[in-house]
């Protein structure tokens, strides 16, 4: 039973997702107490929950408690099953971070799997879907698996009801690679999506984008949705480079004006393209795990967030893994090995 302190570190979600993927993947049971200790509201939230439930489902796992605001779980995975698997958070709490709770189990599964969850699929503090299906999933595609994330429905905050499906076909063995060049740039666009709001605060967010970025109108898209899928905003600049592509995400919300979320996102391009490394900062966190199960690999990143911090420890006490992350001139190399 490995023993796990949720209070360590960042003290957040991602040590007890982290924990639930590495526990099925590798038999370990784990025991956490401490769950996101230092967030506001401590203990299971319902994407929290769901994810549990939803990895103890795919493993015919045992779970000793779990409810919601419980701050202590224990976790004893069985065998990881294909299947067909519905999953509802009930909330507009986030889809894909229960998903990335999930794909990379399903990689070691007995068959292929095709996933159904419905909540946010939009929402601050987490990947957006169009971030899991062009970044996350091009380097899991790179690593030799099969995986295909179908946006059904778009669910932002506070409303939910979005809908992802995911199909992954199990993958024997992981590749290792390394993301240390970027490569030439393919294309640059931004898009801004609204359901339920004025198409005018997508023209001005699109607007002061392009004048940032030096883009014309062949790289701005506004992305009009049915109204009941709102209301809700976001603005995404995604950047594909030959070897690596990086989304990065705002949303607009009441009281911020469309220039103000503009410009958040362009700070964050801006630090990322000056710094010259090849994979953003929520991007490294989230690619640390795979990376460790393929037993190594390598990449640059602009900034070491304590988030990706915490999360290598975790992984660290499943996997026989060491990640290191070396100050080079402006960026960070990560290695996993
Ligand atoms: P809590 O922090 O309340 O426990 P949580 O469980 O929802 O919340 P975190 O542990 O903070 O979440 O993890 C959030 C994850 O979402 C991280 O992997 C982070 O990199 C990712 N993320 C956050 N914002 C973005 C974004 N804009 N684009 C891509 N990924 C994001």
């Amino acid at each position: 039973m490995i023993e796990i302190d949720g209070a360590s570190g960042e003290g957040g979600g991602q040590i007890l997702r982290s924990s639930l993927t590495l526990s099925m993947i590798t038999g370990q049971p784990f025991r956490m107490t401490n769950i996101r200790a230092n967030r506001p509201k401590p203990g299971l939230m319902r994407q929290h929950l769901v994810a549990v439930q939803a990895a103890a489902q795919i493993c015919d796992g045992e779970i000793a408690s779990a409810a919601v605001g419980a701050q202590t779980l224990e976790f004893r995975p069985g065998k990881i099953k294909g299947g067909e698997y519905q999953f509802a958070i009930g909330t507009a709490g986030s889809c894909t971070l229960v998903l990335q709770t999930l794909i990379p189990a399903l990689l070691y599964a007995d068959g292929p799997s095709t996933i159904h969850i419905t909540g946010g699929t939009h929402n601050m503090m987490a990947p957006p879907a169009h971030f899991l299906q062009r970044s996350y999933g091009r380097v899991l595609a790179d690593m030799g698996a099969t995986l295909d994330i179908e946006l059904q429905r778009f669910g932002f905050y506070p409303a939910g009801g979005g809908e992802i499906q995911a199909r992954i076909t199990p993958c024997a063995k992981l590749n290792v690679i390394e993301l240390m060049e970027s490569g030439e740039r393919i294309t640059g666009y931004a898009e801004s999506f609204i359901a339920g709001v004025p198409v005018s605060v997508a023209n001005r967010e699109l607007e002061c984008v392009g004048a940032g970025m030096g883009w014309n109108e062949s790289q701005l898209f506004v992305r009009g949705l049915s109204n009941d899928q709102g209301p809700g905003n976001a603005l995404l600049m995604t950047l594909e480079q030959r070897n690596v592509i990086n989304v990065f995400s705002e949303f607009g919300e009441k009281m911020v004006r469309s220039e103000t979320v503009a410009r958040n996102l362009l700070t964050q391009v801006r630090r990322f393209i000056i710094s010259g490394a090849t994979v953003g900062e929520h991007l490294a966190d989230q690619i640390m795990l795979p990376f460790a199960l393929a037993g190594g690999g390598r990449f640059t990143t602009n900034t070491v967030t304590q988030h990706a911090k915490t999360n290598a420890a975790v992984i660290g006490q499943f996997l026989p893994v060491d990640i290191s992350f070396d100050k080079k001139d402006s960026y960070y190399v990560c290695s996993v090995q």
